[in-house]
């Protein structure tokens, strides 16, 4: 256990409490604030953000695996009915997944049954973790590590 300053107050206290007990001031305690599934607040590149904790390398790759199928199956030319079926399978798996790893528990059932909403849901998450940073987890944070 040890001390951490308040960034608010300037009274030092005891980094396993969730809050400055002082002036209440939350946002500093990033190892209290992982633990409770919130955000993690951050100076990134200038910009205060608070980010999710959960890791975005791990709906990236779940979000890629469907699409990796079927770039591979266009290529090897073997895109038949039965590789179809499979590949919306494991799309709808993998987009419901991303979402479920997330906490979005509602949205990642529904793209387990429409296939990762009919393909378009599924790579608007792909555009949104990819490109602009703003997939968000259940709790509304950004994944943008
Ligand atoms: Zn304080």
């Amino acid at each position: 256990m040890a001390l951490i300053k308040c960034p608010e107050c300037g009274k030092e206290y005891s980094d396993s409490a969730i809050s400055c007990p002082n002036c209440g001031y939350t946002a500093g305690n990033q190892k209290n604030l992982k633990k409770m599934g919130q955000g993690i607040k951050e100076g990134m590149k200038g910009l205060n953000t608070t980010a999710s904790p959960k890791k975005k390398s791990v709906c990236v790759k779940l979000s890629i695996i469907p699409f990796v199928a079927i770039v591979m199956g266009i290529i090897g030319g073997n895109l038949n009915n039965d590789a179809l079926i499979a590949i919306c399978g494991l799309l709808a798996i993998c987009s419901g997944a991303c979402n479920f790893y997330v906490g979005n528990f509602k949205k990642g059932l529904l793209y387990t049954l429409t296939c990762g909403g009919f393909l378009v849901g599924a790579v608007m998450d792909l555009v949104h973790l990819k490109v602009t940073g703003t997939f968000k987890d259940a709790n509304g944070y950004p994944v943008i590590y």
